[in-house]
């Protein structure tokens, strides 16, 4: 078995571990994801909206507590509920996840804020100036969810007044690398049915800095007209709404958990090992540095600027990696 083999098992053992870390109370789980009649749509304080997902209010939602047997549920998860009073229900078990939304809180521990996601949107834009190292600082932490990232640029309306080397160069180093990448503007709408195309079916969640379109972006989705799940309406959630952690839109063809928690995911710390797994080019070759413990700076036998010389890694990855290793010490 190939030393790159090795890595990229050891990459997913480490994805798995902390997704198993965030699920360690599923091992008990009493139902598995076939069993489950709701979905955790929005939460705040001890209440939580439950899209009912079977029988003949499948399109309703309904507010319930849970048992205090169970562990803290987040937007997105499946539940088995039962009718309680007859306003409310009771959440009385959590599916397995699937995968698990997280971020570091102040003493960088991983705290969930959605589940079974299949998409993290990471939205950049021609104006702010993008870097790739914030990109990649996404990626970083994608990969280390064991999430799947799509990328999206917003605002190439502006490219025509504001041709961007920079950007272009980021797009080509991304695609190049295997990554989606979809070109929209949310002012004038290009771009969209590709994303929308993208997204069917999907769970997805949308991170990025402030200024590069994301509230544009999801209106030009459809969470003006479609926002609303079930009975829910927007009036209902005045003054309450601050507290939510977040909640599932239903947008044209796709789910959209949001939130301002969301929105701000952040790297926290994180080991060498984990910032290497999420660079995808980088972490089969430095199984094959000669040195084990490879700085990847001026070794000799170092694989990794061995292919920085023959053009198969770029100085601009190399050197956002870097930056980011340096940030984390
Ligand atoms: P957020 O902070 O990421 O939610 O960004 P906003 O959605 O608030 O957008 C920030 C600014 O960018 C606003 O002035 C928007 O009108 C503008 N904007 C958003 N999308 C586009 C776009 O596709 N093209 C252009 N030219 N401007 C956009
Ligand atoms: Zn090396």
């Amino acid at each position: 078995m190939s030393k790159r083999r090795l890595s990229r098992q050891q990459r997913l053992r480490i994805a798995e571990n902390q997704q198993n870390e965030l699920n360690s109370t599923d091992k008990d789980s009493p139902i598995n994801e076939f069993s489950y009649n709701g979905r955790i749509i929005s939460h705040y304080g001890q209440q939580l909206d439950v899209e009912v997902l079977a029988g003949e209010n499948s399109t309703a939602t309904i507010r319930c507590h849970q048992r205090a047997n169970l562990p803290p549920l987040v937007t997105g998860d499946l539940v088995l509920w039962e009718q309680d009073t007859e306003e409310a229900g009771v959440i009385v078990a959590k599916a397995k996840r699937k995968n698990v939304f997280a971020r570091p809180d102040s003493q960088a521990k991983l705290k969930p804020l959605a589940a079974n996601i299949d998409y993290v949107l990471v939205v950049f834009a021609v104006i702010p100036e993008p870097f790739l190292n914030f990109i990649d600082r996404y990626l970083v932490a994608i990969n280390s969810l064991g999430l799947e990232p799509l990328l999206v640029l917003n605002k190439v309306d502006l490219l025509s007044t504001n041709p961007s080397e920079g950007v272009a160069n980021m797009l080509s180093i991304y695609r190049g690398l295997g990554y989606p990448v979809i070109e929209v503007s949310a002012l004038q709408g290009t771009g969209i049915e590709a994303l929308q195309a993208n997204l069917r079916n999907k769970i997805a969640v949308l991170v990025g800095q402030s200024g590069v379109g994301k509230s544009s972006l999801v209106n030009r989705l459809g969470h003006d007209h479609l926002a609303d799940v079930g009975d829910l309406s927007k009036s209902k959630y005045k003054g309450t709404h601050t507290t939510t952690t977040s909640r599932l839109f239903h947008l044209q063809n796709f789910d959209l958990i949001d939130s301002p928690g969301i929105r701000e995911f952040s790297l926290g710390h994180m080991d060498a090992d984990s910032v290497l797994a999420g660079f995808l080019e980088l972490k089969g070759r430095a199984a094959e540095c000669k040195f084990r413990d490879c700085s990847h700076k001026s070794e000799p036998g170092c694989a990794i600027q061995a292919a920085i010389e023959n053009g198969n890694i770029t100085v601009d990855r190399f050197e956002s990696f870097q930056s980011i290793l340096n940030s984390m010490e």
